[in-house]
């Protein structure tokens, strides 16, 4: 670390590293790390991770259930969601997402679904009750239910006339172990104007993940990179997540990923993605702005492809995120993804000389991973029959 420092300092940005690094940053000491040389915020950012978990990823095996694309929030950067009534709208029913999970369970010992779709008008809290309850049922409770945005809670709290708190409360009682932080795309009411218009403001994504951690669940974090922000805008994006970490302390990790400029709206505007460098600078900056505090940076393999993923491990990130069985929202972008399955995800990670571990929802470490009846090899038949 003091290597990097000293290097830093020939450059002229010594004593605005050495900030992040106290916890003392500054929006314009994170724009400049943004700007610095990647290959310095990289390695000081390796540095920081190393003393911090090593070279130990953690993985988890997962599915995504996309229960409806139904939305009628209409963001301008998503090609998932349909309008009511259109052709190609659809709703998983409660109960058949729950067989979908069980399915996932009994054949490759899925430990984790991520269960987010679109806003639709037609679901209530029961849907999810309902959904949840059967899920913890059918797997006898090995499942955790990591669900629901921002955006889909704040409906669900005015559908059902009741505060954020007793909705929370029910979806808690009826199976939701934490909630995902999508929809943060980037916190500043100048960008979700132009990329999100009828999404709510910053300030509201920033008070509902406040009243999620206070209702004791778990969270983590996003920043959705590479369309119309600048690089001060991103600064300030990473500090309001650390001082919400500050502030509640359960944000678990942390994930970037860039936009996809493929069918939808916004493309016209945005039409190229932003590059691997991007990832890269964004998974850096965020170790030297989060440090300990948000202890886990995923790869961002999602969107950028397995490569990038593995070359973000020497940036500083050191969790792969899931193995993500039956995913549909990047697929409906038109980005293929490679289905790994433990096996493959292992021997990516190892081969880059770091050493992969099985983990939990809570990022805990897992033991006895696979066993008698685990599909691994043709994984990919399964997801896409179950999907
Ligand atoms: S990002 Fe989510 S809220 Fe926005 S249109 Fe897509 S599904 Fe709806």
């Amino acid at each position: 670390m003091e290597a990097w420092l000293r290097v830093a300092d020939e450059l002229g940005l010594g004593d605005r590293l050495a900030r992040l690094l106290r916890g003392e940053a500054r929006v314009r000491d994170v724009y400049e790390a943004f700007r610095a040389p990647l290959w310095l915020v990289g390695g000081l950012a390796r540095a920081v991770t190393d003393a911090l978990t090593g070279r130990r990823v953690g993985y988890i095996v997962n599915m995504i259930l996309n229960h409806t694309n139904v939305c009628v929030v209409g963001c301008r950067f998503c090609s998932f969601y349909r309008r009511p009534g259109s052709r190609e709208a659809y709703t998983v029913e409660a109960r058949r997402a729950a067989e979908m999970v069980r399915e996932h369970w009994l054949r490759y010992r899925i430990r984790q679904v991520l269960f987010q779709g679109g806003v639709n008008p037609e679901l209530g809290l029961e849907y999810f009750e309902e959904a949840f309850r059967l899920i913890k049922r059918f797997t006898r409770g090995e499942v955790a239910v990591h669900g629901l945005s921002v955006v889909e809670l704040e409906w669900l709290s005015r559908r059902e006339r009741m505060s954020l708190g007793e909705v929370l409360e029910r979806l808690r009682a009826a199976g939701l172990d934490s909630v995902p932080g999508a929809g943060a795309e980037i916190l500043s009411d100048r960008v979700r104007r132009i990329v999100s218009p009828a999404k709510s403001s910053g300030e509201v994504w920033l008070s509902v993940m406040a009243r999620v951690m206070e209702a004791g669940l778990p969270v983590s974090a996003t920043m959705m990179y590479g369309h119309v922000e600048t690089l001060w805008e991103r600064a300030v994006h990473l500090l309001r997540l650390l001082e919400l970490q500050r502030r509640y302390g359960r944000v678990m990790a942390f994930i970037a990923w860039n936009y996809e400029p493929r069918g939808n709206e916004l493309s016209s505007e945005v039409p190229v993605a932003a590059g691997g460098g991007e990832l890269l600078r964004a998974v850096a900056v965020a170790r030297l702005v989060f440090r300990g505090e948000i202890r886990w940076i995923q790869a961002g393999w999602l969107t950028a492809g397995p490569a990038l993923g593995v070359a973000s491990l020497e940036y500083g990130a050191n969790d792969w995120g899931g193995t993500l069985y039956g995913e549909r929202v990047l697929p409906a972008a038109g980005v293929p993804l490679p289905l790994l399955v433990r096996r493959s995800i292992e021997d990516l990670i190892g081969r880059a000389g770091f050493e992969p571990f099985e983990r939990d929802n809570w990022y805990r470490p897992v033991e006895g991973v696979g066993g008698a009846g685990v599909a691994e090899e043709g994984a990919g038949a399964g997801a896409a029959a179950v999907a």
